[in-house]
């Protein structure tokens, strides 16, 4: 009997799984055309690391990602961490919206072995693919030989192969050929496991910039939107035409919540969150697009939160 750990590949699609014809070419090329059986063999080495289980679970660009693949992805998960002897689960994924899906398996996963996204800013034809090395890795998301936590991981480059940065917390290990080194553990562990929603509220985003019409805000709140999350300036400050329409959003009962378009840093959290008098909840250090996946969450669960925005904040802030 073999005594390698069985490792579980989840793959979806991106760029990982691109090709182009030409492979001096980084940037021509269609995503999701490579299906991961053709992925792994171009990595014999993996052989000799692991009893490897390949799942084609979707074969999408990210850019396209649904709540549908988003909830079987979670179920794929809780399927194979079920099985006793598997010790791993890898999911390939593009990298446009890699840091959303990541912020949901941080909430959402029910695993008892390590989860592992993996992606590549290079097809896996080109002539210096990143793919291969980065699926040879692995723990939580693994990219370009560092280690990041799902939670605080964020694309932040349009091409470059060290496009993923954690922000504020960094990367909590690295990577070197075979040898993986964790330097801490997560600032933030999963406080509970969130269950996926058949049905997501609809929750979207807008941003505060110069002189924003408070047209947006008034269509989405029309259109009966569970939530708002603003990408406002700096420490979460919003233009006053906008906190105008947002007050008057929060007094229909919908959930609005502060992030920063800065691309790093932590919203300062108001003593007490009143949206009547446009003090809105703080996303504390998430992006808009990971505060989106834990406000649509939150609100599956319990729709009330909309109208509490004092167990609001108080969830922002232990997630
Ligand atoms: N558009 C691709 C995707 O996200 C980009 C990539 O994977 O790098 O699927």
């Amino acid at each position: 009997m073999s005594l390698l750990p069985r490792v579980v590949v989840l793959a979806t699609g991106g760029t990982i799984a691109g090709s182009s014809s030409n492979p001096a070419s980084s940037a021509k090329y269609q995503a999701a055309t490579v299906p991961v059986t053709a992925l792994l063999d171009a990595v014999p080495a993996l052989g000799a690391l692991a009893r490897i289980e390949a799942e084609q679970v979707a074969q999408v660009d990210s850019k396209d990602m649904s709540f549908a693949l988003w909830s079987r992805l979670v179920e794929r998960v809780a399927f194979w961490s079920a099985q006793s002897d598997v010790s791993g689960i890898v999911i390939t994924h593009g990298t446009d919206t890699l840091e959303e899906t990541a912020m949901l398996l941080h909430l959402a996963c029910v695993s008892t072995v390590p989860v592992v996204l993996t992606a590549a800013m290079r097809p896996s034809t080109s002539l210096s693919a990143d793919g291969p090395l980065n699926l040879l890795k692995g723990a939580l998301l693994v990219i370009n030989q560092e280690i990041h936590a799902g939670r605080d991981v964020v694309k932040a480059h349009t091409s470059a192969v060290n496009a993923f940065v954690s922000p504020v917390a960094g990367p909590i290990g690295y990577v070197q050929d075979d040898f993986v080194r964790f330097v801490r553990t997560p600032g933030r562990l999963p406080v509970s496991a969130w269950s996926v929603p058949s049905a997501w509220p609809q929750v979207e985003i807008l941003a505060s910039y110069a002189e924003p019409g408070r047209i947006v805000v008034d269509a989405l709140a029309q259109a009966g939107v569970s939530g708002l999350v603003v990408a406002a300036a700096g420490n979460g400050s919003v233009h006053q035409s906008l906190v105008e329409a947002l007050v008057d959003a929060a007094g229909a009962g919908v959930a609005v919540v502060r992030s920063s378009r800065t691309g790093a840093g932590h919203v300062a959290i108001p003593a007490s969150p009143r949206p009547a008098s446009g003090v809105f909840v703080s996303a504390g250090d998430l992006n808009p697009y990971k505060a989106r996946v834990l406000l649509a969450l939150a609100l599956a669960v319990e729709p009330g939160l909309a109208k509490d925005p004092v167990a609001l904040q108080a969830l922002f802030a232990e997630n």
